[in-house]
């Protein structure tokens, strides 16, 4: 019982607001003319718009933090009750410790009484037992505030009896605790303009944490725009009932983080992109730009699509996963969950292409893994379904085949034909969008002509493209100013062999010190070589000597594959980075870093706002690696997201991490432009 609702400021109401019912019972207000909720569907409304926007189920899951949610208009308590009997559902299916604290801060200008608010949430018979819980500590006066616990503490409602901009200016949060999720409710802009001012939009600004998310039910263009201005990015949600537009945003671009190198450029959403490539970068972003609406022209050098490291017989699915949770990890974790459901979408949209779900395993061959195995089966840091350790007879089982070793096992992962992939992708695109495909098409030089245009000079001739995404492979690394980034190639032959024996047939991928994969149409791959800075891709026979060389050192239990099995083999190039992370974002102009930035090197936590330079319209995915497959769908998010202006799907580490100035931007930091 923590009421404190003793020193009433002036500024708090002095009583309680009167509000009528329509004849269906839904609380109504005279002064704006207008309802609190809709009878029929005010539940379901409130959970679609402020719960699902803001995604609250999954993060009550989260426990690493508490979830702090802010909102304006307390009303009825509706968006509040229907949180806490969410919460108390999870705690009493999970247990109280796998459900996190929330702290939810409402405020309200015309409070309701207790029994308004009893009145009004009658027909809810489900919510009573909490909505009685609350107003057992709910104050018998609105003064200044009050304060509410839930759930052993685990839950606390404040509601400030305030205007919403005034109210939120007087709160003042640590660091650590300001808002993650916003639920801007309040009547309707047209009936209650006051409320959404741009003062507001400040205060929630200033009480935002680093991605915030934030939801509300009016899509209204003004309140878009200031949303914008304080640094959301935001995007129309379709929605279920009989609202079918509402509003998220999330709290990614702020010009005052004093980290304005994390800033990418707000641009309107484009009409029109040329793609150079035709791999699966450029298959993924194809389709989603497709999806949403916009013309793409794609360029590729080959005669047809898929012709690089795309044009393998079989591909892994493979997230690069390591034993600890860090960063990589954590990023492949996130892309390989999205390039399932991306190419599970394909397939139920009746896409096809070769492909199993098969999951992958890592061989433990050797002393080092088999003792890291041992170390994680004791104390795993990743959840089972992630990865998790099998021993030899678990392992022979799952792969069909007798092994001698154990490993660690992907359960999501699997293989894929990446050229049908590539295929069905741009088919979907166009059959979706206005997509052109020019093959034979050699980008030799990028001009920038102006802010809204750059040239091509192509072996055909001159092109314009007013924004421009290279996603060229490892061919990006010959084309200015694409060529600044540290990106190399690296040669991988992959050998294609004919089942001679039940052990070449597997039953999920795995990999040792190369992969071995299942068959597809009675072949599989063994691979791959990896040659730094090699660009030939003629075929070389010592590599596929060495590709059985890897399979029989690592799995000597299994027959023996032999050269007269080998029935293809192909060279192509990788995009490697340094820190093993793809690229996905717009281009940086190096150059003006070291004097914008250059105090970095001094103190990293150095305090600047000034937005990182980058070419206007120019973007890059690259540096995919051998693991395209696993990350093409989440890089392309992140350029969807940059291209139509709307919510990154990843939090701001992990944009820094995929940026393309992270690189200058680490070098400043560790001294390398200092001036001598
Ligand atoms: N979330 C509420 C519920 O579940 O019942 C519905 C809210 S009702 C549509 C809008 C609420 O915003 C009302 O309770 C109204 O009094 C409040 N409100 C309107 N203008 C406000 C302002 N300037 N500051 C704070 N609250 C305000």
């Amino acid at each position: 019982q923590t009421s404190n609702n003793h020193n009433a400021s002036k500024d708090s109401p002095e009583d309680f607001h009167n509000i009528a019912y329509q004849d269906n019972g839904a609380p109504y207000s005279l002064q704006f003319d207008d309802i609190y909720f809709d009878t029929e569907s005010g539940c379901q409304q409130s959970e679609q718009v402020f719960l699902r926007g803001n995604q609250i189920s999954e993060r009550l899951l989260e426990t690493n933090t508490p979830l702090i949610i802010g909102e304006t208009g307390f009303g009825t308590g509706l968006n509040f009750f229907l949180t806490a009997a969410k919460m108390q559902q999870l705690i009493a299916k999970l247990g109280d410790d796998k459900v996190t604290d929330v702290h939810f801060t409402s405020v309200e200008k015309y409070p309701l009484s207790g029994e308004s608010i009893k009145q009004s949430l009658a027909m809810w018979t489900d919510l009573q037992p909490l909505i009685a819980k609350v107003l057992a500590q709910y104050p018998a006066r609105p003064q200044q505030r009050c304060d509410i616990s839930l759930f052993n503490n685990k839950l606390k409602l404040t509601i400030l009896f305030d205007d919403a901009t005034q109210g939120f200016a007087k709160l003042k949060l640590a660091k650590h605790a300001k808002i993650n999720a916003w639920y801007l409710d309040g009547f309707s802009p047209s009936q209650n303009s006051a409320m959404w001012s741009e003062a507001l939009f400040e205060q929630i600004a200033r009480l935002s944490a680093e991605d915030a998310t934030l939801a509300t039910f009016t899509v209204a263009g003004f309140v878009r725009r200031r949303l914008t201005h304080v640094g959301f990015r935001v995007a129309k949600k379709k929605t279920a009932g009989k609202k079918n537009q509402t509003l998220v945003a999330k709290f990614q671009q702020s010009p005052n983080s004093g980290k304005g190198y994390l800033l990418r450029p707000n641009q309107p959403k484009a009409q029109h992109v040329t793609i150079i490539g035709g791999g699966i970068a450029a298959a993924c972003l194809t389709y989603q730009l497709a999806q949403k609406g916009v013309k793409v022209s794609v360029i590729c050098k080959d005669e047809a699509i898929a012709q690089g490291a795309s044009s393998n017989a079989i591909g892994a699915l493979y997230p690069l996963i390591h034993l600890q949770r860090d960063e990589i990890s954590e990023f492949y974790v996130h892309a390989l969950a999205r390039a399932r459901a991306f190419y599970d979408e394909l397939v139920a949209q009746g896409y096809d292409f070769a492909h199993a779900w098969c999951g992958l395993l890592e061989l433990s061959y050797k002393e080092a893994l088999q003792k890291r195995q041992e170390k994680f089966a004791s104390a795993p840091v990743w959840p089972h379904d992630i990865i998790h350790s099998l021993d030899a007879q678990q392992a022979s089982q799952i792969a069909g085949v007798t092994l001698t070793n154990g490993g660690m096992f992907i359960p999501q992962a699997g293989w894929i034909a990446p050229a049908e992939l590539v295929s069905a992708l741009f088919d979907a695109a166009s059959k979706i969008g206005q997509v052109k495909i020019r093959t034979n098409t050699k980008v030799e030089q990028l001009t920038q002509l102006d802010d809204q245009r750059w040239q091509l000079q192509t072996n055909k001739g001159e092109l314009v493209a007013s924004t421009l995404v290279i996603c060229g492979g490892a061919d990006s690394d010959q084309l200015a100013p694409i060529s600044e980034l540290p990106q190399y190639p690296v040669r991988g032959q992959v050998s294609e062999v004919a089942i001679a024996s039940p052990d070449h047939q597997l039953n999920t991928v795995i990999c040792h010190k190369g992969y071995m994969t299942p068959a597809n149409n009675e072949k599989f791959c063994i691979g791959a070589t990896f040659d730094k800075n090699d660009r030939d891709i003629e075929v070389r026979s010592a590599d596929n000597t060495y590709n059985i060389k890897m399979v029989s050192q690592s799995m000597p239990e299994l027959e023996t594959i032999t050269q007269s099995s080998i029935v293809g083999q192909k060279a192509r190039l990788r995009a490697m980075t340094p820190d093993h992370l793809p690229i996905a974002g717009p281009m940086p102009k190096t150059d003006e870093y070291p004097a914008l930035y250059g105090k970095l090197a001094q103190d990293k936590h150095w305090k600047i706002n000034s937005p990182a330079p980058y070419y206007a319209n120019l973007y890059v995915i690259s540096g995919l690696g051998a693991r395209g497959l696993c990350s093409a769908p989440l890089v392309s998010d992140m350029i969807v997201a940059d291209l139509c202006n709307q919510p990154y799907p990843l939090p701001s580490k992990m944009r820094f991490n995929l940026a393309a100035n992270r690189f200058v931007i680490k070098d400043i930091i560790k001294g390398k432009y200092a001036a001598s």
